[in-house]
This record gives structure tokens, sequence and C-alpha cells, in this order.
């Protein structure tokens, strides 16, 4: 059995609330699937977006630091690049739909064996891509506006630069239950399955600046893992690989220990649940500010000086 079932989500660093509750929930159609703070920071939100579910594999999440917050810079040593699914017949739908927005994007391109796909960043210019393919039987979240062929299904892959790849590969291949998919000049696509939602891609650029954290880059990517105890076996693993980790944290919806690959990224090994509809109900998830225990007592200055945010967003229908 494997221990690593596939991504479950990937966090970023970003600048204003209410613009990522734009992008996200309106521009790309994601439902928010829980409104919290950073257990880390509590002044900070932490939005995840996903699926209906919030399942593992289609969820992005952002810490908005607010629009002062200074610009990072995608390099070497960093997860550059997230990208979504879509169905193979979705290309005119979205380049029209992010046209229409004035969301800026590059032409349609090719990689491997015909795999179509744009690029475009959110507005605190994180690095995004959409892949149009037909291997994905994920349902994606039906917004109500995006029509329910075109929805985004979850994530497809993530896209990490590395100065060199083996030893990054090496982790992921004999430690993390990952094997090679495909390969082309200057990427590696690893995978614990070849489907969406479970690819990492691995690129070699040597030349390339060293990224550095801040607004619109990428803070860390989960990998999922069944349970508790599938957890522990990980942790055991990452010692006898000689690879230092955080204690378990309990992150209300799942747990993570945390701890940084050869290449420099910040990984994490998540549960799949409880999940997101363990403190509200399935059908309004995201809805209210949900505190861990921890924070409850500190409820009203957290109402007090996170910023007022308005969703479901009608901007973008
Ligand atoms: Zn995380």
């Amino acid at each position: 059995m494997s221990l690593i079932t596939g991504l479950h989500h990937v966090t970023a660093i970003t600048g204003d609330a209410q613009e990522n509750i734009d992008f996200y929930t309106g521009v790309l159609g994601l439902r928010l699937v829980k409104k919290t703070v950073n257990f880390d920071y509590s002044d900070v939100y932490h939005f995840y977006f996903g699926d209906e579910f919030g399942t593992p594999g289609t969820i992005m999440t952002t810490f908005p630091y607010g629009k002062g917050l200074v610009n990072g810079r995608h390099g070497k040593g960093m997860l550059n690049t997230t990208a979504f699914s879509v169905s193979i017949d979705a290309l005119d739908y979205w380049t029209n739909r992010l046209e229409q927005f004035n969301i800026a994007f590059k032409q349609p391109q090719q990689r491997f064996s015909g795999e179509v796909f744009i690029y475009l960043e959110d507005f605190d210019g994180l690095g995004l891509e959409l892949v149009f393919n037909d291997k994905d039987s994920r349902k994606g979240y039906y917004n109500g506006f995006i029509p329910k062929d075109f929805a985004i299904k979850g994530i497809h892959h993530v896209e990490i630069w590395l100065d060199a790849y083996e030893r990054t590969a090496a982790l992921l291949t004999t430690q993390m239950d990952h094997k090679l998919i495909a390969e082309s000049s200057d990427r590696m696509r690893l995978a614990v399955e070849d489907v969406p939602g479970k690819y990492v891609d691995l690129l070699c650029t040597p030349n390339a600046l060293k990224g550095l954290a801040g607004r619109g880059t990428v803070h860390h990517v989960a990998f999922a893992t069944p349970d508790a105890e599938t957890q522990l076996e990980m942790v055991e693993k990452l010692n006898k690989f000689g690879l230092e980790h955080t204690e378990v944290k309990d992150r209300k919806y799942f747990t993570s220990v945390y701890f940084k690959e050869p290449g420099g990224v910040l990984f994490e090994i998540a549960t799949s649940g409880p999940g997101f509809d363990v403190d509200e109900e399935l059908a309004s998830l995201g809805e209210h500010l949900n505190l861990p225990k921890q924070f409850e007592e500190k409820r009203e200055h957290l109402v007090e000086v996170l910023p007022k945010i308005n969703y479901p967003t009608e901007k973008f229908r």
C-alpha cells in the first residue's frame, strides 16, 4: 500500500484577501471551503479553495498578508507553478473567460506528447496553469456560472525548479512512492499514479536565480497520506532517510508534518481526513470564520483586525 496517495494542497503567500477571493472563487470558480486564520500567525486569514468537499488534490490555500507585502521572486528551490486540470474541450471557454476579465495569459503551448496548457498568474503574480486533458475523471465544483463541463477539476501538477533534480527525485521515488511518468530535456514528471492531481514536475534550472519568498510565491506543497498511522510510517521513513522534520501538527482539517526536501522546497505530509466538514455543514462551507480552539478567545480581536471580505462575489459571473 502507498503511504503517499498524491497531492493534498498547495499553500501560497499572497497580498489582498478580497483579491484572493475574487480570483480563486470568481475567475477560476473554485469553492471557498474554509475561512480560518493562519494557525502559526493568527492575525492573517487562511483561505482554502477547492472542489465541493475540499478533496485532497483539489486544494489551493492562501495566506493573504495584505497588499503591502514585498513581492517574492520565482526561481530555483521553489515551487513556481501550480497547474489546474480542465477538460480538453475547455480551451476556447477559458481563453475567452480570461480575456473577459483582463487576466493576462500566455498563448497555448504543448509539452510531452501533446499536453496543451496555458500559463497565467493570479493578482499577486503566483504562477498558475490550466492543463487541457481527457485523463481526469474528477467532477470539479459547479459554482452556478462556469458550465459544469468546463469547471476546474482540481490540481493537475505542481512544478518545482531545482539546481539539479537527482536528490529530490530520489526522495520522491525511493521514500514517497513516486515513479517516473514522463521526461523531456529539462523536465521530469513523477507521480504515485498516472492521473491528474498526482503529478510532480521537476525542472532542472541551474541558470535561474534563487527563488525568494514573498507575495506571489508558494510557501509549501502538501502530499496526502491516508491517516495518522500512515503519516507516522512516513515519519519513520524520513528519519531513516536522514531528513529533519517537524512534530505532527494539528491543522484541524488534517494533521501535518513538514520538512525541507533536498532542493529547498518545503514539503508537508497531510492526512486525508478528517476534512472540512468537521466544524461546519457541507452546504455552508467557507461562509463563517472558523477558528481552532486555541484562538476562540481572540475571536473579537481577529474579527476586528482581519479585512472584511465580500463572498460570494458577483463581479465575475
Ligand atoms: Zn499546508
